[in-house]
């Protein structure tokens, strides 16, 4: 049975690094006999202006039959597409690696993973005005803490066995003092630490290389993330893997930097290692690995795009990765 892949190229520059990392899921595919069937459908921005709805009924009853998504990023309607495909299909482990990769100026040398609750914490929505007064809800419960902490457990098993858990339980003693309550429970035997965000934040620049796995919850993960990526060399090289029990979905950390759009020059390397955790995601470590690989052998051999201090386009890049494979 070959796996139902769903291809969303979604908005700004995500067509352009979609179609440039789909020359590689091809070109791997074949390789290692891996049977994909492919379907694309719209949903973003462009969907909303051309349909009235930014997720189509027919792109959603698309991705509810696939066993994986493979997304670029979307536009402004990113709460009505990512966050709706996140909630529906309970994806509530986001995860972000984060290396720098020979050839490409980093900050400083990094090698971590983010596991970052994907469902919970303030971004439920649960959003209210009354009268003077704007509140939303931060909402962590514990069977989504117990639930991301195990991946978290099964990635630090699969490393050096070091998770730090990331929170603010100083201030919000009750929610995050909840969260860590129920993380240090579930990573028993693993050696783990905690550090507060804000120091976090001032370690990331500080001494990026003492992470080996971070636990942390929603809005925390998100803006760290960013951070991290921008210590490995920039938001170009970054994916991530939003994971649940069933059904995953792959997407660069990136969004849509209209800003670019159209030019070609946008990096595909954060779809196209996206695209290497799909493979690993459906069981492929071999196809993963050879991704990854050939990422590094095209940067070695200068095919590398204006952002990361190259002059080929994002197509040249794609194409020359997918080559060597
Ligand atoms: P969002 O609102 O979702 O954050 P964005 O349009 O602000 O989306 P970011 O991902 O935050 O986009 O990117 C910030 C800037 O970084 C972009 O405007 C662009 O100049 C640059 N950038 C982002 N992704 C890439 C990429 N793949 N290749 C090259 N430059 C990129
Ligand atoms: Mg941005």
């Amino acid at each position: 049975m070959p796996y139902k892949v769903l291809v969303i190229p979604g908005d700004g520059i995500g067509p352009e690094v979609v179609e440039a990392a789909m020359y590689v899921v091809n070109a791997a595919a074949a390789k290692f006999g891996v049977e994909l069937e492919v379907k694309t459908a719209e949903a973003g921005d462009a969907a909303l202006r051309k349909y009235g709805v930014a997720m189509p009924p027919e792109t959603l009853k698309l991705a509810d039959a696939a066993d994986v998504i493979f997304k670029g990023p979307i536009g402004e309607s990113a709460y009505d597409v990512t966050s709706l495909i996140r909630m529906r299909y309970t994806l509530y482990a986001n995860i972000r690696p984060v290396k720098d990769l020979p050839g490409v100026p980093a900050v400083k040398p990094i090698d971590c993973v983010f596991v970052r609750e994907n469902v919970e914490d303030v971004y439920v929505g649960a959003e209210y005005k009354v009268g003077d007064v704007a509140i939303a809800l931060k909402v962590i419960t514990g069977q989504g803490t117990r639930r991301v902490a195990r991946v978290a457990r099964r990635y630090a098993e699969a490393r050096k066995r070091r998770v730090t858990i990331v929170h603010k339980a100083n201030v919000l003693r009750v929610v995050d003092g909840f969260f860590r309550d129920v993380a240090l429970e579930e990573l028993r035997g693993l050696e783990v630490d905690q550090m507060y965000v804000d120091a976090a934040a001032m370690e990331l620049v500080r001494n990026p290389s003492r992470f080996d796995v971070v636990l942390t919850t929603n809005q925390y993960g998100d803006i760290l993330t960013d951070l991290a990526a921008q210590v490995a060399g920039g938001i170009g090289l970054a994916p991530s893997g939003n994971i649940g029990d069933n059904k995953a979905m792959f997407e660069p950390v990136h969004g849509a930097a209209f800003d670019i759009a159209g030019k070609g020059v946008a990096n595909p390397i954060a779809t196209i290692l996206s695209a290497a955790m799909m493979f690993e995601w459906l069981g492929r470590r071999d196809a993963a690995e050879a991704i990854r690989a050939a990422v590094e052998k095209s940067i070695e051999a200068g095919y590398k795009t204006p952002d990361i201090g190259g002059k080929y386009s994002t197509k040249e890049v794609g194409k020359y990765i997918a080559s060597i494979l």
